[in-house]
């Protein structure tokens, strides 16, 4: 028997085609009327001079490589398939799966089905959908009530996406139809189209339609994400579509003008033209709009005939820039009481070979669909069995398949195949997982549409944060202004949809009741569906699925890990081991010899070191618990069990700001009037006042940090510093982020180095590194644009370093289009790099002035209470910051998520520790005040070994919506700590301890005054 390698070989040798295969080519495309499609042709051609020869194809690895750089040619595509197995094709589909994004992941999209009109001006001979309305003219539609109350039950079963599918443009055929559209609340309407526009708007006139009021009901009442197939649409029913919905479908079905003959699938149906369908699809990529399409397999098409079809979407998806987001292959299933019901339904072969020739013409980056519902079981091939499907769908899967559709959450039924049920989503998860793939849900546009992708090596591969470049592309270039917003927040930040309801900044407690209590309405409507003809679902599986269990984490990231492990699955991937590799060796290296990190070598190498981290940042499944593993590995090693917090005070001076960061719900000025809150500057008696409570009340550290205020100088942040120390005089001071140094610095004329010594020396004890925000400049201009750039905020910590001064480090994360995985791991890289810097710096000084006691005194001169004695002047912790998005004006305007999800807050703290960690960044910090005390509390399995400080008082979060920030008492810190099984240790703001005497104090300590 031949090995896969040999046939492919065989197959792609100089041997020319069979012959009747070539006759069988020219008879489809003399039968067509036309050549292969022109773009086609002329891509072949372009390709031709620099293509490989065949003997270049040899190997499923061979043709998968090939097919990252270019398309592969038809005359390639039937090579292959001339010779080489089914089983061969299906290892060469897998191959170039394999290369694509994701490769861990396969998507579904959780929907409800509105059938919006039965009626259909044709009448295809698979149909069962088309309903002849003759007579019935008051149902031929649904009415907007009706569509809206299944969107509504999609809603509280966790559905995410409003499939609108109808027969096409009945209006044409039915005078009920054309009749109902002119009686319909709303109406009279001009087409089913505009029908749809309006269910999708509920505007009563599209002449005065705002921007807003075009998203109308579905979106508005529900945040389900419309997905209209609407049939044959000219370009204006396209463009106005857009303006509804997230995407839109149509499926070419098949090029073969034969099944229009007499007794063929499409006699009569002039609507599914091959022409007029890829007239549609062309206008939607003119149109920018992400688009569906497929074959419709086994309805009397031959298989040229079908990868005739799949070449023509591939040469229309090319002409559009990319617009076909998926590619449905879809197995045709023989009807009752339709025209085909007694012909042959095509095997499951037929579909696994047309899933990997569709893989193998799309190429890495399509998206190949299959419906899993409608997957033959054995039973339909002579096989049986209970796990007969699951069989097929992991076969499905290593031929190349991606993506599952759109699976209803046991609220509405296919009603194109009403007799296939949706399957079990466990089962589906299982079966994924048993090949290795996490089931992710996704949205109505595939995540490319929804998000930029970056590319976190282009942005590593300098010194400088300031460059590198994302492409550009997300709900900006593929969606209505208007109906982004929606796209956003039901996103992740790699354009997926969000697994689970959990948000930064609120507590859980609230997020469970607020679950519990959909859940109860969603248990009550499938009651009600009971009662319908609507089959009767449970929603519980779903509903846990979504929930985030803080010990199941894999639940939440949509997988299902005792499915996972009933199957034998999930295995951790080797490139996730690499990247964890690869990371602890390359910390090492440079915490052992840090002149690495100013080497050519080393921005060459960190690109790799990018890539490992947002690879790691990207773990689903198993991946995903490796990593933790990993990161809570290594913290053990480096922090044992003892887990640190701080008795401290947050005091935020003034919310007046003269910037107007978009993320921002704290500052008030200009643009940021109507937020809640007024606007203050405390007096500096107050700061003293204060201080000097937190004192009494066991601080040892009072956090300061404040808007820029418009009348402020550095004058004013030495005066503040001042007041604090009058207050306490043995307090540590942790004031001024870089951007309120470099704004002082800048007032007074002097270096950054010149004030940060001035305020080293009035008592300043450590910088909190803040303002950092995503050090990519891309994010930098959507949320803080007037703000430090990227490579200024480096060098005011670099600088605070060299003067002496430590600071800690923070990501906040999880907002805006360009922000996610890229963008951390090239954030945390810098972070890594000026680390290592310092902590080179701060050694060679520490060893001079132990040679040299002059310079020791006079470095000792600017050395405050509880400074560098206790740490070098490096990061002291790493603190990710989830965005809290409640009140933020960003996401007020539409242009941000709902912050990061669980799963990623998680993973961002993980990949901190396995990232900075092995290059000497010990404390990883879990923000009780973002995450909650629970989550928080989960993090310490993750990585951390820090839970902050207790506050005393927090505006910042609070202003952004959250409901925590008011003080986690010392009592509670420990409590939580202990939950956890781990050892409470109260710290200073450098981590050394702090004696028993505070403690006591800190734990006596009387209730704080209102402020
Ligand atoms: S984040 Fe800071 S600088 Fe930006 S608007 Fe808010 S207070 Fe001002």
């Amino acid at each position: 028997m031949s090995t896969t390698a040999d046939a492919l070989a065989a197959s792609t040798s100089s041997t020319p085609r069979p012959r009747h295969r070539a006759r069988r080519g020219r008879a489809a495309a003399a039968r067509r009327g036309r050549s292969r499609p022109a773009a086609a042709a002329a891509a072949a051609a372009a390709a031709s001079p620099s293509s490989p020869s065949p003997s270049d194809l040899a190997t499923a690895d061979a043709i998968a490589a090939e097919t990252l750089a270019r398309d592969l040619t038809r005359d390639e595509i039937d090579a292959l398939i001339s010779r080489a197995s089914l089983d061969e094709l299906v290892a060469a589909a897998g191959a170039v799966r394999a290369l694509g994004a994701n490769p861990r992941v396969v998507t579904f999209s959780p929907k409800v089905f509105v059938p919006l009109t039965f009626a259909c001006r044709d009448a295809c001979g698979y149909c069962t959908f088309a309903k002849d309305p003759s007579g019935s003219e008051s149902d031929v539609y649904m009415t907007v009530e009706e569509v809206v109350a299944v969107a509504e039950r999609g809603r509280l079963a966790g559905a995410t996406e409003c499939l609108f599918t109808l027969g096409d443009r009945p209006e044409a055929r039915y005078a009920e139809a054309a009749e109902a559209l002119r009686s319909l609340p709303g109406g009279p309407f001009a087409s089913t189209t505009a029908y749809v526009a309006h269910c999708a708007s509920e505007a009563r006139s599209i002449s005065h339609w705002s921007p807003y009021d075009r998203v109308g009901v579905v979106l508005r009442r529900t945040g389900l994400l419309p997905h209209v197939n609407a049939g044959v649409l000219t370009r204006d029913e396209v463009a106005l579509l857009r303006t509804v919905s997230a995407s839109q479908g149509l499926m070419l079905e098949s090029v073969s003008e034969r099944l229009f003959e007499s007794g063929g699938a499409h006699e009569g149906c002039e609507s599914k033209r091959p022409a007029a369908r890829l007239r549609t699809i062309d206008l939607a990529g003119e149109l920018r709009v992400p688009f569906t399409s497929g074959v419709l397999i086994g309805i009397g098409d031959t298989r040229d005939e079908r990868l005739d079809a799949l070449f023509a979407i591939r040469d229309a998806d090319r002409r559009g820039g990319g617009h076909v987001q998926e590619v449905l292959v879809q197995n045709f299933r023989a009807k009752i009481g339709t025209r085909m019901a007694s012909a042959p339904e095509p095997e499951f072969e037929e579909l696994l070979w047309t899933a990997a020739c569709a893989r193998l013409i799309f190429g890495p980056s399509g998206v190949i669909q299959v419906p899993p519902n409608l997957t033959p079981e054995p039973d339909d091939v002579g096989g049986g069995g209970v796990g007969g499907k699951a069989r097929n769908w992991r076969r499905l899967l290593r031929a190349g398949v991606s993506d599952w559709g759109g699976i209803s959450p046991g609220v509405t039924p296919d009603h194109v195949s009403p007799e296939a049920p949706w399957p079990e989503l466990d089962a589906l998860a299982a079966a994924s997982l048993a090949e290795g793939y996490s089931l992710v849900p996704r949205l109505a546009a595939q995540p490319r549409y929804v998000v930029e992708s970056t590319s976190a090596s282009t942005s590593a591969s300098t010194h400088s944060a300031a460059s590198g470049s994302f492409v550009k592309g997300g709900c900006d270039a593929w969606m209505d202004p208007a109906v982004a917003p929606h796209v956003r927040v039901l996103s992740d930040s790699e354009g997926f949809g969000r697994a689970h309801g959990w948000c930064p900044g609120r507590e859980e407690a609230a997020a469970e009741e607020a679950e519990a209590e959909a859940e109860a309405e969603a248990e009550a409507e499938a009651k009600a569906a009971a009662a319908t003809s609507e089959p009767s679902r449970s929603s519980r599986s779903w509903r846990v699925a979504r929930f985030p269990r803080a010990k199941d984490v894999v639940r939440v990231d949509g997988a299902v890990a005792a499915a996972a492990a009933a199957a034998g699955g999930g295995g951790v991937s080797q490139s996730i081991r690499d990247a964890i590799d690869r990371l602890a060796r390359r910390g090492s290296a440079l915490r052992c010899d840090p002149k690495l990190a100013s080497s050519s070598a080393y921005v060459h190498d960190a690109a790799a070191d990018a890539d490992a981290a947002a690879t790691l940042l990207r773990a689903r499944g198993a991946d995903f618990d490796h990593v933790c593993t990993a990161a809570d590995d290594l913290r053990k090693r480096q922090c044992g069990d003892v887990v640190t917090y701080c008795v401290n005070r947050n005091i935020n001076y003034t919310n007046v700001c003269t910037l107007a960061c978009t993320f921002c719900a704290f500052s008030k000025g200009p643009s940021a009037e109507e937020l809640r809150g007024k606007p203050y500057l405390l007096s500096l008696d107050e700061v003293a006042r204060r201080t000097r409570e937190a004192w009494d009340r066991g601080a040892n550290e009072v956090c300061m940090q404040g808007g820029i205020h418009p009348s402020f100088t550095g004058e004013d942040y030495l005066e503040i510093l001042r007041a604090a120390k009058r207050g306490a005089p043995e307090m540590h001071v942790h004031a001024f982020s870089p951007l309120e140094v470099t704004h002082g610095a800048k007032t007074l004329g002097l270096s950054i180095s010149d004030y940060l010594v001035a305020l080293k020396a009035e008592g300043l004890g450590s910088l909190p590194g803040t303002a950092a925000e995503v050090l990519h400049d891309d994010v930098r201009a959507k949320i803080c644009p007037d703000k430090l750039t990227s490579e200024e905020w480096l060098r005011v910590v670099s600088t605070a370093h060299a003067v002496g001064i430590p600071t800690t480090s923070t990501m906040m994360f999880g907002h805006v289009d360009a922000d996610g995985p890229d963008a951390w791991a090239r954030h945390l890289l810098e972070l890594r790099r000026v680390h290592v810097s310092s902590a080179s710096r701060s050694h060679r000084k520490r060893e001079s002035d132990s040679m040299d006691t002059d310079t020791a005194a006079a470095s000792r001169r600017h050395t405050s209470v509880a400074t560098s004695a206790n740490h070098p002047a490096t990061f002291t912790e790493f603190v990710p910051l989830p965005f809290v998005h409640f009140e933020a004006p960003a996401f007020r305007a539409g242009d941000a998520r709902r912050g990061p999800t669980l799963r990623e807050c998680i993973l961002v703290h993980a990949v901190a520790r396995l990232t900075l960690g092995p290059a000497g960044v010990k404390n990883v910090q879990a923000s009780w005040v973002k995450m909650g005390p629970e989550m928080a509390s989960l993090l310490l399995e993750c990585g951390c070994n820090d839970l902050g400080g207790t506050l005393m008082n927090e505006s910042i979060t609070r202003a952004a919506g959250g409901d925590r920030g008011q003080e986690f008492g010392p009592q509670r810190m420990e409590e939580t700590i202990r939950r956890a099984g781990r050892t409470p240790r109260l710290r200073t703001t450098l981590y050394a301890d702090v004696g028993e005497g505070r403690r006591e104090v800190a734990m006596n300590a009387a209730p704080l005054l209102p402020v």
